[in-house]
């Protein structure tokens, strides 16, 4: 019988750093190597070249990058560097020589062919198949779409606008038909992001295209109600605090959305977000989240808090604790702030001590988790949808998401009873118990 001999393809490893954002640029790149051939390496051993997909949002992601790099010198040999941090090819260079090519952020095209360089791919048709909806990291029934990439504002402790430039918007359809395949492809949930989701359009001047013989706006709301006619749950995330942010919420009450909002908020104190460069509006801010209950009463509002920005006084920070209290938001995040090389606030006077920021931090993250666990401790008796993320054969158990959880940010649904579900379920659940992150429940259907 005569066999055919499939060339080896090369392979190609990556460590995949930073923000969901990195991560679909990750995807994006693998996306294409695969359809030239590539196959994935698991480990730096078996791979011929090694990319690492850097973030240099802080100096922290910075140290973070550059160790990744190192230790994939070390163990490979063969490394090339992209992403944030690749805006420091200098840094790199002069760290580690031997990188074989340093590119920056979206630069999708010289980071292929840096690979290509590395390791030429071999032609072969069993080789170069992609699936229908490119390869994910993520799993299969959740996957981030990227609608815009960059940001028209310039937040005083942010050098994302510097690194990732102006808002530049995908247009609507081509978001659309990537959104239509994810879905066909198995995708139960779409995350928005964006590095300011509700400026969607913007720099499009919101011109029409068309979609399935309809003319979509490249505007959030008409997106967002595209979107949510797929058939997928819709979550938007980083959307920045604009007046028309309120415009989802009707569809939110329709369905088409999942009732949730990933705004990050950054500051109360009207002194502090004026230095940050941000909307001072919180009082308004109070009065829109009221109405935004008011018509969809199970709406999760997630945010994220900076606290010791410079000059924030105790004063200010306590302004920030009682908005809070009052806020009652869902899930809050906070960060400490940290001066990242060529962003405003890091030359700006009254830098807050390293303790005073830990003591802050702690009071939050204190005051946040009370709220949590009282919003979670309602929830317990009711039924929810939850979605399945992973069954764990053994116990029984699976742990899924509610509508109110993102993936890896938010909490987590346990499940007993449920070994006989799949990841990608949607099912009703009924809550039995909670604590200040999760819930916990059984399955109503078999
Ligand atoms: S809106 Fe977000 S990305 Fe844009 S400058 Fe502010 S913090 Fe940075």
């Amino acid at each position: 019988m005569k066999t055919t001999t499939l060339p080896k393809p090369p392979r190609v490893g990556l460590v995949s750093l930073g923000c969901p954002k990195a991560l679909v640029d990750s995807e994006r790149i693998m996306t294409k190597l695969r359809s030239d051939g590539y196959d994935m390496s698991p480990d730096y051993a078996g791979a011929d070249v090694v990319l690492v997909n850097t973030c240099g949002f802080l100096d922290s992601a910075k140290a973070e990058s550059l160790e990744a790099i190192g230790e994939a010198i070390a163990e490979n040999g063969r490394v090339v560097v992209t992403g944030c941090m690749g805006k420091e090819a200098d840094v790199i260079r002069a760290r580690f020589p031997g990188v074989l090519a340093v590119t920056g952020p979206q630069q999708y095209e010289e980071v292929v062919a840096a690979v290509h360089d590395a390791a030429p791919p071999v032609a072969s048709p069993f080789t170069d198949l992609v699936p229908e909806a490119g390869l994910k990291l993520t799993p299969r029934h959740y996957s981030y779409l990227k609608i815009s990439e960059g940001c028209n504002h310039r937040c005083a402790f942010c050098i994302i606008p510097q690194l990732r430039g102006d808002l530049a918007s995908r247009r609507p359809d081509a978001i659309l038909r990537e959104a239509e395949k994810l879905v066909q492809a198995g995708t139960k949930e779409l995350l928005v992001i964006s590095q300011d989701t509700s400026a969607y359009g913007v720099d499009l001047k919101h011109a029409t295209w068309s979609w399935h013989g309809r003319d979509v706006r490249a505007h959030m709301t008409d997106l967002v109600r595209e979107l949510g006619s797929l058939g997928a749950w819709v979550r938007l995330h980083y959307v920045y605090p604009y007046p028309h942010v309120d415009s989802v919420i009707p569809l939110m009450a329709e369905g088409l959305l999942l009732p949730y909002l990933d705004i990050p908020f950054q500051h109360a104190s009207p002194k502090v977000l004026k230095a940050m460069k941000r909307p001072a509006n919180e009082a308004k801010v109070l009065q829109r989240l009221k109405d935004w209950r008011a018509l969809v009463p199970d709406i999760a509002v997630r945010s994220s808090f900076v606290v010791g920005f410079p000059g924030e006084t105790e004063e200010d920070f306590t302004y920030l604790l009682r908005w809070l209290e009052e806020a009652q938001l869902d899930r809050v995040g906070a960060f400490k702030f940290e001066p990242v090389h060529g962003a405003a606030a890091t030359d700006m006077p009254d830098q807050v001590p390293d303790e005073v920021k830990q003591e802050r931090y702690g009071r939050v993250m204190e005051l946040s988790a009370r709220i949590s666990a009282d919003k979670l401790a309602a929830k317990v008796g009711r039924t929810i949808d939850v979605l399945i993320d992973a069954v764990d054969g053994d116990t029984g158990g699976a742990t899924g998401r509610s509508k109110a959880d993102a993936p890896e940010i938010d909490g987590e649904v346990h499940l007993r009873d449920a070994g006989h579900l799949n990841a990608g379920d949607i099912l009703s659940v009924k809550v039995e118990d909670a604590d200040e992150h999760d819930l916990f429940g059984v399955p109503l259907q078999s």
